[in-house]
């Protein structure tokens, strides 16, 4: 998506080779014109996949998806984040490994909120590597739905996830996908130098 690659590169800042941080529009403060887009492209690229259900993950991945599900006119669900397990009645729960804090975490979601049979599609602000996603797929699974596709705002390439996620056999969306990145450099994927 052209319009986020622009962004990414004018507003990015990579901090190293491994973390790119996007406050200005994404993760911190956020550009609703920008989601809206974001969301149109995610409803594009997924429309035929019967998707009756948007997941994602708190706290960044919320914005792009609620844009998403509003344009698909579909409820959006959000697993939340503990640091302990909660071991209620009613919740599922997994552990993940967090990317940014080097620490796992646990992320949950009530049963009652993802059906047997859901067609979902997880949105979530970044892929790296595929900690978050492959967790919110096992409560997805967990749930008796079908995880038909994740789609990410960016990528990181370089990274596994979403080589781990395609070779397990689910769709992937990137639409802004990194293929390296340096301080002050950024090149996506596809793009010649
Ligand atoms: P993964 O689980 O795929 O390794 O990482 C995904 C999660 O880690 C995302 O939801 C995001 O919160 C965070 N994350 C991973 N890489 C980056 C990054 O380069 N920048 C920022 N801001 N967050 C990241």
């Amino acid at each position: 998506m052209k319009l986020l690659e622009s962004r990414v590169r004018a507003e990015g800042h990579a901090l190293d080779e491994r973390v790119l941080l996007v406050d200005s529009f994404l993760n911190h403060q956020v550009d609703p014109e920008l989601m809206l887009e974001i969301g149109k492209e995610f409803a594009r690229l997924f429309a035929e996949e019967g998707i009756t259900r948007v997941v994602t993950v708190e706290s960044s991945g919320i914005a792009p998806a609620t844009m998403t599900a509003l344009v698909m006119r579909l409820p959006l669900v959000i697993m939340k984040k503990y640091p302990k397990r909660r071991n209620q009645e009613g919740l599922l729960e997994t552990e993940v490994y967090s990317f940014t804090k080097n620490q796992p975490y646990i992320l949950t979601v009530k049963r009652e909120f993802i059906h047997t049979g859901d067609r979902v599609l997880l949105i979530n602000d970044f892929l790296a590597n595929g900690e978050a996603a492959f967790g919110a797929i096992r409560l997805i699974e967990a749930a008796g739905a079908t995880a038909c596709g994740v789609g990410a705002v960016v990528c990181k390439s370089f990274q596994p996830g979403k080589g781990k996620l395609l070779e397990k056999g689910y769709r992937v969306e990137a639409l802004a996908d990194v293929a390296f990145m340096q301080k002050n450099t950024i090149r996506f994927v596809g793009e010649t130098l």
